[in-house]
């Protein structure tokens, strides 16, 4: 796709969201900042079965950071717990062309990644399980 289609996805998705909000009674939640920016963004996240049943993100960011959020929510939803860890930074990267995005504005891009593996180490610490490399996953993003 040409970078044009891409920065239009960008702009869309900061203007309009997916899975924007709270969900109610979230098995995980968790929120982080970006301070060199200004991006703060919380995930919400239900589990059932297994599976992400329910994922929202709120707070606010710049353009780029409303879109990875929105991207990434997608790609999570409906998922198990195993492919959402799986999820890595490329994938979220490369969904919307970011692929050579400028140092600066990684953290822009792959907070909330970050925060979905926090919340995801939360969620099965919680239950007793083996969260593996998830901390050291979403500490070795940027
Ligand atoms: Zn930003």
């Amino acid at each position: 796709m040409s970078a044009d289609i891409y920065h239009e996805m960008i702009v869309d998705y900061s203007r309009n969201p997916l899975n924007f909000g709270r969900l109610e009674d979230p098995h995980a939640t968790f929120h982080d900042s970006n301070p060199l920016c200004g991006d703060s963004i919380g995930i919400d996240l239900r589990v059932e079965d297994g599976s992400v049943s329910g994922i929202t993100f709120h707070g606010k960011g710049c353009a780029i950071c409303m879109a990875c959020s929105s991207v990434l929510t997608e790609m999570a939803k409906g998922k198990t717990v195993e492919e959402v860890r799986r999820i890595g930074k490329d994938d979220v990267l490369g969904e919307l062309g970011l692929e050579h995005l400028q140092a600066v504005r990684i953290k822009c891009a792959l907070l909330s990644l970050k925060v979905l593996k926090s919340a995801l180490y939360g969620y099965i610490a919680e239950k007793g399980g083996d969260t593996g490399s998830l901390k050291e996953d979403a500490a070795g993003l940027y």
